[in-house]
């Protein structure tokens, strides 16, 4: 878990490396089961997944389609002029303040 800036919450949220988010996912996947196939109610459905993402980062509980999103990898590297994050790995230019990425900083 790390705290970033996440464009969406306009806010620092807490965010899951890659462990924590596999068994995030593999609930996400579960939890859909659930409701799609079991025709439960969505928030019911998905408490586990909300439950999970609380568990791991200490945070209050998001809604479960944003959830996955607070994803260290999938934010991108943080922006040379304001320091938040790019929004993707793939981001030429900060969402944020729009400053051009510096080619080959990692
Ligand atoms: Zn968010
Ligand atoms: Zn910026």
């Amino acid at each position: 878990m790390e705290e970033h800036y996440c464009w969406r919450c306009r806010e620092v949220v807490p965010m899951v490396d890659e462990t924590e988010y596999e068994e995030l996912h593999r609930l996400f996947d579960e939890c859909t089961h659930s409701v799609k196939e079991g025709g439960l109610d969505p928030d019911e459905g998905f408490k586990p997944l909300r439950e999970a993402y609380s568990r791991l980062t200490g945070a209050k509980e998001t809604h479960h389609d944003h959830l996955l999103e607070h994803r260290i990898t999938a934010i991108g590297p943080p922006c040379t002029a304001c320091g938040k994050p790019l929004r993707t790995p793939e981001a030429k230019l900060c969402a944020a303040c729009g400053q051009f990425r510096l080619a080959a900083r990692r």
